[in-house]
């Protein structure tokens, strides 16, 4: 949930709240006024913090979360309950699985159902409580991943029985190739949605993610489900120029030395300098979830000046050639490890990744701070 400052460490996480929340806002605006737009705070808030990102979302007027487990669905609302914060609703992705039925009502969550079994388990104990139990209904439009296939949704088309007892607050869908604005299968899916959403005729709807936002209106429908944008990441690849970049990665320089050219830098010796050089040590490593991929690709900003990463990355340090940087730069205490020419989404070009990714395993070492929000 909220990462502790721990103090101490080497590399610091700074997340500030308030961009977060003006990237939600900004999110809201691009959809009618009568269009929800909730939070994805899945996997610990894109591992930047669900406790204090929610927190701040909360107190900014999102009244609707995202999760994917149950777990995490109740560490939030217990959380949400913990500072007093109440009409919220946190629905859980992954469903109402197995023997959770008891902690969803207890908790006050709403299963996302996946498929008939679920509707069914789902029904069976609304029934056994005499409750009305909320759900959302998720309809797979092409991801082949989660939510009712074709012949699914024809049969509870047919058999609507199957819903009594429930309260369908939102059926919804999930976009495959949003991030890409051209690619024809986000029309082919907004159309399959759009013909399942006619056989449930006043129930809102949902398709769009943080890609999907950015669509356009006919993408929105009642609510939309942004995560990566919230966290400053440009899910399409035009950048947005409202979108704030919401944390910032240093690590202390930890010793600045001179070398000779021939020397080699780091395990394995597979650096060989070739000129007499300054190297700084920057105490993050791949332990700190600095991947060891990024060797001889990353770049570092220290006192504004943009240093090479260099040699192999250890497990608690980087070496960076910092010989051409001025002396009054050299006497920076922190590097800033994703910074304007090296931001996130080139380093996860240079990991063959996503954005989602690095943030997700981000420092388990880092001292977090937060800034901003109710904080
Ligand atoms: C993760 C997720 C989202 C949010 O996606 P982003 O690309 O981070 O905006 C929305 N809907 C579902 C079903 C998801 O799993």
């Amino acid at each position: 949930m909220t990462k502790r400052q721990s103090r101490c460490a080497d590399s610091t996480i700074t997340v500030n709240l308030d961009a977060i929340v003006a990237n939600w806002r900004f999110l809201d605006s691009l959809s009618a006024p009568s269009t929800k737009t909730a939070a994805m705070v899945k996997a610990n808030g894109y591992g930047l913090g669900s406790g204090a990102v929610a927190t701040a979302l909360a107190a900014a007027g999102c009244p609707l979360f995202f999760v994917a487990s149950l777990g995490e669905a109740i560490e939030l609302r217990r959380h949400f309950n913990k500072i007093g914060i109440n009409d919220i609703s946190i629905m859980v992705l992954h469903g109402a699985q197995i023997g959770q039925e008891d902690a969803l009502t207890a908790h006050q969550l709403v299963p996302v159902l996946n498929d008939l079994e679920q509707i069914s388990r789902w029904q069976l104990f609304a029934n056994k409580t005499g409750m009305t139990l909320p759900a959302l209904l998720h309809f797979d439009t092409g991801m082949t991943r989660l939510g009712l296939d074709v012949d699914q949704a024809d049969w509870l088309i047919q058999n609507r029985g199957a819903l009594d007892g429930l309260g369908i607050a939102y059926v919804m869908s999930h976009l495959v190739s949003g991030e890409l604005a051209d690619d024809p299968v986000n029309a082919r899916q907004l159309a399959s949605f759009n013909e399942l959403r006619s056989w449930f005729a006043g129930v809102p709807a949902s398709l769009a993610n943080s890609a999907g936002c950015l669509l356009g209106t006919d993408y929105h429908f009642q609510m939309t489900r942004p995560g990566i944008a919230l966290y400053g990441v440009h899910p399409l690849e035009t950048r947005i120029p409202n979108l704030q970049s919401v944390f910032d990665w240093q690590a202390r320089i930890l010793q600045i030395r001179m070398a000779a050219a021939g020397d080699r830098v780091g395990y394995g010796g597979t650096f060989e300098l070739q000129r007499q050089s300054r190297i700084a040590t920057i105490g993050v490593g791949y332990a700190d979830g600095y991947r060891r991929q990024l060797g001889g690709k990353a770049t570092v900003s220290i006192g504004g000046n943009t240093a090479p990463v260099i040699g192999r990355i250890s497990m608690d340090s980087i070496t960076v050639d910092v010989t051409d940087l001025d002396q009054n730069s050299l006497r920076a205490e922190y590097a800033s490890l994703i910074h304007d020419a090296y931001p996130i989404e080139a380093m996860a070009a240079d990991l063959g990744t996503i954005s989602y990714e690095i943030m997700a395993t981000l420092g388990q070492r880092a001292d977090w701070h937060y800034q901003g929000g109710s904080f």
